[in-house]
């Protein structure tokens, strides 16, 4: 995955990488919150074209991962589309402040800016590993879904759903209303008996 910076024109050349789970592994820090396997692999489909000195650099990066719901758990396949579009200044002589900047623009002859959009580059080969594993990590939800209206998980019960009806969700034994359906008729004639028993009892002194 990378640019050879020489044979780049004003027009726009079409390029397609692709790279699978054993490339997504080695590059995804270990501390990263990220699935460690990629559902398909990743493809990078790009055009770049000079202008002047500067490197511009736009297309998609196509990819499936699996992730867990965040509100029934279960494992669903992500499909990610995410567009990218970023300008490369040349670096010149300029150092890049943050230690990480400074050791990409030397590993990969590209140092990137906070929004993915402008960077620097050196030398005459682009590696875009970094930049592909940068695009895919934002571009996955912060919570993610199986679908936009997936019911979740029973807060009272734990079933699913989606796919069962448990009949918590009619009246939540912990909110008020329970209690206040319980009172108007929701116990038995024998549970009332009993509890006036209880009472007479406890009036009695027996309990
Ligand atoms: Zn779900
Ligand atoms: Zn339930």
């Amino acid at each position: 995955m990378k640019l050879l910076v020489d044979r780049l024109t004003t027009t726009p050349t079409a390029f397609e990488f692709e790279a699978g789970s054993s490339w997504w592994r080695t590059a995804i820090p270990s501390q990263q919150d990220l699935p460690r396997e990629l559902a398909e692999p990743l493809r990078l489909v790009l055009r770049a074209h000079r202008m002047g000195e500067d490197i511009c650099i736009e297309g998609e990066v196509h990819g499936s991962l699996e992730l867990e719901c965040g509100r029934c758990l279960a494992r669903y396949r992500h499909r990610l589309r995410e567009p990218l579009r970023l300008v490369l200044e040349p670096a010149g002589d300029r150092v890049p402040a943050d230690p990480e900047g400074a050791e990409a623009l030397a590993r990969d002859g590209l140092c990137l800016g906070e929004d993915l959009e402008a960077g620097w580059y050196r030398g005459s080969e682009i590696q875009l590993g970094s930049l592909t594993r940068e695009v895919v990590s934002l571009a996955l939800p912060v919570k993610p879904l199986c679908r936009e209206e997936c019911p979740g998980l029973c807060p009272v019960c734990g079933s699913d759903l989606a796919t069962e009806s448990c009949g918590c969700r009619e009246v939540p034994v912990h909110s008020p209303f329970a209690a206040l359906a319980a009172l108007r008729g929701g116990r038995t004639d024998a549970d009332r008996q009993g509890a006036t028993k209880v009472r007479k009892r406890k009036q009695r002194g027996e309990t």
